[in-house]
């Protein structure tokens, strides 16, 4: 490919709303462009990352005996009904009308549809079991679409599903596809772990997200270098503090604590340590189908956590959306809160969450539910009571590990993938049986599988940039050598990039020549910025037969004969390119 002929451009200046690097190198490289907030159309050299690793995920997928199919990107409502994800997916599903008033969403996931073929196609166990998948851009209208492809409404996700005769069975698939995309993320040239997951809106019991170590990822997750526990925060069980059994309830007194509305204020206040104070969150909770409030909760940890939101919503047994930070006027009037002086006593018409640790701790202080007023000497049982207790905190650097005790870390990063053990849910609510070997009427065992492709596309060049730009792993470059001509100008020049341009191809390598009539200080710049593997640069000494051969990861250059530096090339992309990473 000529790149004076390519159309392509690429940008001097960040695009004002990047802050991460994914971002702002795939927008300046040309690779994709804004067209809406999480809305990208992708140019030529991102398209062809795109497909490079649709290409590997379809591999590896094809390998383990899955079958690609595609389905209607809409679906109806009828089928989001039959499993009442309608409701529960709340306003990240996109619906959209049809001219006759029928309802469709544009699928943010496909697990209906899978099981709705299946449902109507499936009777006997003999037909078990299968795996399904697609590749296809999925539809989420997110709260905050950010971060360029990291989050965005429109991405490209590879679902793929398994179909079982029992649970047996399900293990089985299920550790098929974690061999899979154990080595998808390797071929993919990332640095990633599999971590045990929550299973969300999705369902089922077990589930691990594969996740690319970043600092700008949007997980954090847990990990023991001790005992390998490595976890998502959501999922991992934070310990509770050790019951403080042999220390004796001190008399209940309520004190003036004037304006301390923060734990760290009323700790001060009271010369306390902050572990003796219990923190209160206030939350408004809405009816699933009708979205109207529906209910307050009260959710009390011990001074010093934090509460962890997926853990809540899990321990209240309610969608994520269903659940919002109250109006403390509204809710002071309905339950007799009080802002900043908060307490589980003097609370009513609420539910009340409290924390598993807290029951065991003794003479805590909580706000009293007056306006500058704290009780301290506060005990469960005797001053206060919960309607659910329920580890509720999260995880923090040095906590013990929930396994052996040892202090875990926290770490960052991109949740590239997920794996989950669904069991029964869809195939249930939805009527996908088969019959056994004794007729009998079973439910179909089922898995699901994502892999975030384009998001993946933006962990790549997160794990894999420089300040001047991208540097690609040679199995996912859009192209494996930029030839840089330093005057186009020159017959000699042109006539040398061209041979070389010719015997790369003829060995297989994709070629991108940089033969615009452009300074050689802004095609240098260019070419770091696009990051492409294999640097050859071709200048004065062309009528030698000299290049200048350069990997874009390394800073030596050297100035070696074109032939040895088409070598060189070939060797590198046969080693590292898998020698099968070639757009098709
Ligand atoms: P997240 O927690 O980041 O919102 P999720 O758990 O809702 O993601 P899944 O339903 O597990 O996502 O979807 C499978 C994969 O699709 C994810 O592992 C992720 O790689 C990708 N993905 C999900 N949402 C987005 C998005 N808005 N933009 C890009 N990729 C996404
Ligand atoms: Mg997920």
């Amino acid at each position: 490919m000529r790149m004076s002929k390519m159309y392509f451009r690429t940008l001097r200046e960040d695009p004002s709303e990047a802050v991460i690097p994914s971002h702002k190198m795939l927008i300046r490289a040309g690779f994709i462009r804004k067209e809406a907030s999480g809305l990208y159309s992708y140019m030529q050299p991102g398209w062809r990352v795109l497909r490079k690793i649709s290409q590997i995920v379809r591999e590896e997928m094809d390998e383990k005996g899955a079958q690609e199919i595609y389905v209607p990107i809409l679906t109806p409502k009828e089928l989001w009904e039959d499993s009442g994800r309608w409701n529960d997916y709340g306003p990240e599903m996109w619906r959209v009308t049809d001219r006759h008033g029928r309802e469709f969403c544009l699928g943010p996931t496909h697990e209906e549809t899978f099981t709705d073929i299946v449902r109507t196609d499936i009777s006997s166990y003999k037909q078990l079991p299968f795996f399904l998948y697609q590749i296809q851009p999925k539809y989420r209208d997110e709260e905050r679409p950010r971060f360029g492809l990291l989050r965005s409404r429109e991405f490209f996700m590879k679902d793929a599903y398994s179909f079982d005769v029992d649970q047996e069975g399900l293990d089985r698939s299920y550790d098929i596809m974690y061999d899979a995309y154990n080595r998808i993320f390797n071929r993919l040239s990332l640095t990633f772990k599999p971590v045990e997951a929550d299973t969300g809106a999705i369902g089922g019991s077990n589930s691990h997200e594969f996740t690319a170590f970043s600092e700008v990822g949007e997980s954090d997750i847990v990990l023991c270098d001790n005992c390998g526990l490595a976890a998502t925060v959501e999922k991992a069980e934070c310990v509770d503090a050790a019951p403080q059994d042999d220390v004796e309830m001190l008399p209940l007194e309520e004190v003036e604590t004037p304006g301390t509305k923060t734990i760290d204020l009323v700790a001060e206040y009271l010369g306390l340590d902050k572990k003796q104070t219990i923190k209160a969150l206030l939350f408004v909770t809405y009816d699933e189908e009708t979205m109207e409030e529906n209910g307050y909760v009260a959710a009390f940890c011990r001074g010093d956590r934090e509460v962890n939101m997926t853990k809540l919503v899990n321990a209240l047994g309610i969608p994520e959306h269903c659940i919002a930070f109250a109006d403390e006027h509204e809710m002071s009037e309905a339950t007799g809160c009080v802002g900043g002086f908060t307490g589980p006593k003097g609370l009513h018409d609420c539910t009340i969450v409290v924390d598993s640790e807290l029951p065991g701790l003794k003479n805590l202080c909580a706000g009293a539910c007056h306006k500058d007023h704290h009780y301290i000497n506060m005990n469960y049982g005797r001053d206060y009571t919960g309607d659910i207790i329920a580890d509720i905190k999260l995880t923090k650097e040095g906590d013990p590990c929930p396994c052996c005790g040892k202090p875990v870390h926290l770490t960052k990063g991109i949740e590239v993938g997920q794996i989950f053990k669904l069991g029964t849910k869809y195939s249930e609510s939805m009527g996908a049986y088969y019959s056994d070997e004794n007729q009998q009427r079973k439910p179909i065992v089922m898995g699901c599988y994502g892999i975030g492709i384009s998001r993946t596309l933006s962990a790549i060049v997160e794990q894999n940039h420089d300040e001047n730009g991208i540097i690609w792993p040679v199995a996912v470059a859009p192209f494996h050598v930029i030839i840089t001509v330093m005057k186009p100008k020159d017959e000699e020049q042109m006539r040398l990039a061209s041979e070389v341009e010719e015997a790369l191809k003829k060995e297989g390598l994709e070629v991108l020549t940089d033969d615009r009539k452009e300074r050689p200080g802004v095609k240098f710049k260019d070419a770091d910025l696009i990051g492409i593997p294999v640097q050859i640069t071709i200048g004065r000494r062309a009528g030698e037969g000299v290049v200048e051969y350069k990997l874009r990861r390394e800073e030596e250059k050297q100035e070696i004969p074109a032939k040895e530096a088409i070598r060189r090339a070939v060797d590198l992309v046969r080693k590292e390119g898998d020698g099968r990473c070639f757009i098709k």
